[in-house]
C-alpha cells in the first residue's frame, strides 16, 4: 500500500518567501491560485493579454501579470493550461524566464512524460494533480476540508523538490486529506488508461450499447434512456460511497444476481484483452502520437466529427428531452 502524507509531515519552510506564478486561471488554476493564498503564499496568475479570466481573477483579490512576467518572477511556476496547448506556451513565454533553481509543476504528466516539454537541468520539476475538478478543490478547501492530491518529482536540481512539492500540496490543501507519491509514468499512463478504457470511453460505449440493444428490439427510447443511463448516476453514486458492496446492498437480490451472471457475458475476456491493448498503445506512445498530430497537422478534424457525430445519437436527443422534465438539474451544476 501506497505511503500516505498528510500536513504534519510538510517542511512548510520552503515555502516562505517564495513566490508561486500559476499560468492559467480555468478549472484547476482558480482553485490553486486562491487556495495558496489563502495559505499565506504570495501568488501570481499569468495570463495571456485579452484572457477574460484577467478581470475575474483581480477581482478574486489576486495579482495577475502576463505569463513572461509572472514566471520571470517566480519561484514555483505552476502551469495549468489546457495538456494540448502547454508545449508551446512553454517554449515561447516559459522556458526563456525560468529562472535557474527555481521549480516548474504540473497538474498532469503528459506533456513533461511524452517530452513535449524537456525542462532545462537547472530546475526542478514536481507534479501535484488533485483527484478532483478544480471547483471541487476550491469548495473544500473554502469549507476547511481538502481534495487527496498525487504528487511526483520528475527532476530534484535543488536537492529540495520533494519539500517544495509537498508543501505545494498543502498550500492547496492537499494535506489536510492525504496525498500519495507518484511518478510522473505511472500517474500519465494510469490516468490516460482509466479515462480511456473505463472512466470515459468504456462507460460511454457500454451505455449506448445498452441503449442501442433495447431500442432495436422495439421498446421506447426514453424507457431505455432511463434504464441505460439515468440510474447510472445512481448506482455510482452509492459505489463512490460505499464500495461495490454497498451498492449491492442497496439493489435487489434479483438485480445483484443479473450482476454477477450477466456482467462477465457483456464485458468478456475479450474486452480485457481489448484494455490490455489500449494500455500497449498508451505505455509506447502510440495514443501519445496520435493525439499530437490530430492537433498539429489535422486541424483536429477527426476528433471533430466524432464529436459531432457523438452528439447527434438518438440517446443524446432524447437524453435531453428527458433532463428538461428534470428540474433539480437546473440548479446545480457548476462542478
Ligand atoms: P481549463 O481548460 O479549465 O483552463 C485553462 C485555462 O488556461 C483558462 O483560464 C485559459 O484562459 C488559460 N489559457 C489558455 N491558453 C492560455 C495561454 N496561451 N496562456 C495563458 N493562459 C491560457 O484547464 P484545467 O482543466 O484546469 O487543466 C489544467 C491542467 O490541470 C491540465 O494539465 C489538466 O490535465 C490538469 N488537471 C485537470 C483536472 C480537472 O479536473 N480539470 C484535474 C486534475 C488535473
Ligand atoms: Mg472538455
Ligand atoms: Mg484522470
Ligand atoms: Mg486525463
Ligand atoms: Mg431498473
Ligand atoms: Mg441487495
Amino acid at each position: 500500500m501506497a505511503k500516505v502524507f498528510y500536513d504534519q509531515d510538510v517542511n512548510w519552510d520552503v515555502m516562505k518567501g517564495k513566490k508561486v506564478a500559476v499560468v492559467g486561471y480555468g478549472s484547476q488554476g482558480h482553485a490553486h491560485a486562491l487556495n495558496l493564498k489563502d495559505s499565506g503564499v504570495d501568488v501570481v496568475v499569468g495570463l495571456y493579454k485579452g484572457s477574460q479570466s484577467v478581470e475575474t481573477a483581480r477581482k478574486a483579490g489576486l495579482e495577475v501579470k502576463s505569463v513572461a512576467e509572472a514566471v520571470a518572477e517566480a519561484d514555483v511556476t505552476m502551469v495549468l493550461i489546457p495538456d494540448e496547448k502547454q508545449a508551446d506556451v512553454y517554449k515561447t513565454e516559459i522556458a526563456p524566464h525560468l529562472k535557474s533553481g527555481s521549480a516548474l509543476a504540473f497538474a498532469h504528466g503528459f506533456n513533461v512524460h511524452f517530452k513535449q516539454i524537456v525542462p532545462p537541468a537547472d530546475v526542478d520539476v514536481f507534479m501535484v494533480a488533485p483527484k478532483g475538478p478544480g471547483h471541487l478543490v476550491r469548495r473544500t478547501f473554502a469549507e476547511g476540508g481538502g481534495v487527496p492530491d498525487v504528487f511526483a518529482v520528475e527532476q530534484d536540481a535543488t536537492g529540495k523538490c520533494f519539500d517544495v512539492a509537498l508543501a505545494y500540496a498543502r498550500g492547496i490543501g492537499g494535506t489536510r486529506a492525504g496525498v500519495i507519491q507518484t511518478t510522473f509514468q505511472e500517474e500519465t499512463e494510469t490516468d490516460l488508461f482509466g479515462e480511456q478504457a473505463v472512466l470515459c470511453g468504456g462507460i460511454c460505449q457500454l451505455i449506448t450499447n445498452g441503449f442501442e440493444t433495447l431500442c432495436e428490439a422495439g421498446y421506447q427510447p426514453e424507457i431505455a434512456y432511463f434504464e441505460c443511463f439515468h440510474e447510472m448516476k445512481l448506482i455510482v453514486d452509492l459505489m463512490y460511497e460505499g464500495g461495490m458492496a454497498k451498492m449491492r446492498k442497496s439493489i435487489s437480490d434479483t438485480a445483484e444476481y443479473g450482476d454477477y451472471t450477466a456482467g462477465p457475458k457483456v464485458v468478456t475476456q475479450d474486452s480485457k484483452k481489448a484494455m490490455q491493448q489500449v494500455l500497449k498503445d498508451i505505455q509506447d506512445g502510440t495514443f501519445a502520437k496520435d493525439w499530437l498530430l490530430e492537433n498539429k497537422a489535422g486541424g483536429r478534424a477527426h476528433f471533430l466529427a466524432m464529436r459531432r457525430q457523438h452528439a447527434e445519437h438518438p440517446l443524446e436527443k432524447v437524453g435531453s428531452k428527458l433532463r428538461g422534465m428534470m428540474s433539480w438539474l437546473h440548479t446545480h451544476q457548476e462542478d
